[in-house]
């Protein structure tokens, strides 16, 4: 049963997109929110619990410190106030995977509010206000064995793992984003890009979205054009994937639209997002902020962190991805749109490297974004997963300047440090690829060629200097392209009287 859709441009038509987005990080601290259990990724189920995060009558639990520097750092990244004083809340609520029948969360008072990050789609900025960053813990994980689709809905039973119940998690709620009209599923995908781009600078998460360390839920709603209200919104659960922001939001303006169009009220509830057909279906009606009876942990002290530790915090912030690339932008002397596909490429890193590992700029981002880009889409893999390394590339292109390869020897090199032959040096000496630098070698060839080639030799004497290139080309030819071409067209020239 799929949903009616209306298309996309006629929806932006007629309507205007709201966006909300809320996301949940792991924390890649050691030990858990409130016990001291390891958080390591993958291990057999329901080995890293203990009394507390199980819920046990008695146990009692005490804050992680590493946690609320990390959430303190993502709300100073994000512009955010950092409160002098709040509280964490109980949020009531069953579900198997969370054991103790309530999420220890911040409610009407959060660690970080109203800070702003800035993104950008096709040359314009937008600035996404941020409503507010807290603390809390993730729940266990259900596994639904039997059925077709992994949900409960026809499985045979359920099992669960609490490894990731009590793991530490920072919520991080947007204010309402609006005026973004047709780019509305860029702006979501560019923000989720954005805070990801940021959280991992702070490393404070790993922030892998294909392993649940970063979720996305996405608000839509659609108002009229031209009126000042907004419409009911749904709320796109756990979208996992930065391309799968984008299409969530997509096809929420595309259904919702058809929903209003045909005289129907969009319904307030979670929806879940399909990865294999781009859609939505819906999820539970939503839960007004009443039904969870929020009440303030008492098991807990209140957080107040002192100005002093928010101050050394600040000054510990690293340098943020939005200054990063303005600085290597005016470093390297790139236009926007070069910029812009660096980025997009994933070279910037590598680029840097590249560079620090004594590699002008120009060069480095030349051998990253054609050839290696190029050999990276033959192979389908990213580029930061091909087997060279930015040292290797920097050394390349130490040995075209120092004069031992030219641009055509350096592909030879390329092609044989990625088929695992060693280090650039391994591969020059085991392939043989120095140039001819040998002034008395490369004279004897250009000889060679002369005399070979006679009838092209006297129409250069005779002043037809152009016609010099097919020997250049026979000198190339003869040492295999390892001969420096402008040291050879220099040797011709002045062997036959024309230079
Ligand atoms: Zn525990
Ligand atoms: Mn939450």
């Amino acid at each position: 049963m799929s949903a009616a859709l209306m298309p996309y441009e006629e929806a932006l038509a007629k309507y205007e997109p709201v966006l909300g987005v809320e996301t949940h990080i792991e924390l890649g601290t050691a030990s858990k929110m409130f016990c001291g259990c390891p958080t390591t990724f993958g291990a057999p189920p329901n080995t890293q619990v203990c009394p507390v995060c199980l819920g046990l009558p008695g146990s009692l639990p005490v804050a992680n410190k590493a946690a609320i520097e990390g959430i303190i750092k993502i709300g100073l990244a994000l512009n955010c106030t950092i409160v002098e004083w709040c509280r964490f809340a109980r949020k009531n609520y069953f579900y198997p995977d969370m054991p103790k029948n309530f999420q220890i969360s911040q409610y009407d008072e959060p660690l970080c509010v109203d800070g702003h990050l800035d993104v950008e789609v096709d040359g314009e900025t937008y600035r996404i206000g941020i409503e507010r960053v807290h603390m809390e813990e993730d729940t266990g994980k259900s596994l639904h064995v039997g059925g077709a689709t992994g949900r409960i809905h026809g499985a045979d039973y359920s099992l669960v793992d609490y490894n990731r119940a009590g793991i530490p998690l920072v919520e991080i709620v947007t204010k309402p984003i609006t005026g973004t009209g047709d780019k509305a599923p860029l702006v979501a995908r560019a923000y989720a890009t954005e805070l990801r781009e940021l959280v991992r600078a702070l490393g404070v998460s790993d922030v892998r979205m294909e392993e649940g360390s970063m979720r996305c839920d996405i608000n839509v709603s659609l108002a009229p054009r031209g009126s000042a209200e907004w419409g009911t919104r749904t709320e796109t659960k756990n979208v996992n994937s930065l391309r799968s922001v984008e299409r969530a939001v997509r096809h929420e303006i595309e259904r919702q639209a058809a929903v209003l169009e045909s005289g129907g009220t969009v319904v307030q509830e979670t929806r879940h997002f399909h990865e294999d057909t781009g859609t939505t279906t819906s999820g539970r009606s939503k839960e007004e902020a009443q039904d969870y009876r929020y009440f303030p942990e008492p098991d807990l002290v209140p957080i107040a962190p002192s100005r002093e530790w928010v101050e050394e915090l600040r000054a510990s912030l690293p340098e943020l991805p939005a200054a990063r690339r303005r600085r290597v932008q005016a470093e390297w002397g790139l236009t926007d749109l070069e910029l812009r596909d660096v980025v997009n490429a994933g070279a910037l890193d590598l680029i840097e490297d590249t560079v620090k590992a004594g590699c002008a700029p120009a060069p480095a981002r030349k051998w990253w974004m054609n050839e290696l880009s190029r050999r990276a889409a033959e192979q389908g893999v990213e580029l930061s997963d091909l087997p060279i390394t930015p040292r290797q590339v920097a050394r390349i292109q130490a040995l075209i300047d120092e004069g031992s390869l030219n641009d055509k020897l350096a592909r030879q090199v390329f092609e044989g440090v990625l088929a695992g032959e060693g280090d650039p040096d391994q591969v020059v000496a085991a392939r043989g690829l120095k140039i001819v630098s040998d002034e008395g070698e490369l004279s004897a060839i250009v000889d060679q060629v002369i005399a070979d080639n006679a009838e092209v030799a006297e129409k250069v004497r005779s002043g037809k200097v152009a016609a010099a290139g097919a020997l250049v080309g026979a000198v190339m030819k003869a040492t295999r392209g390892q001969a420096d071409a402008a040291r050879a067209r220099e040797l011709i020239l002045e062997k036959l009287g024309a230079s």
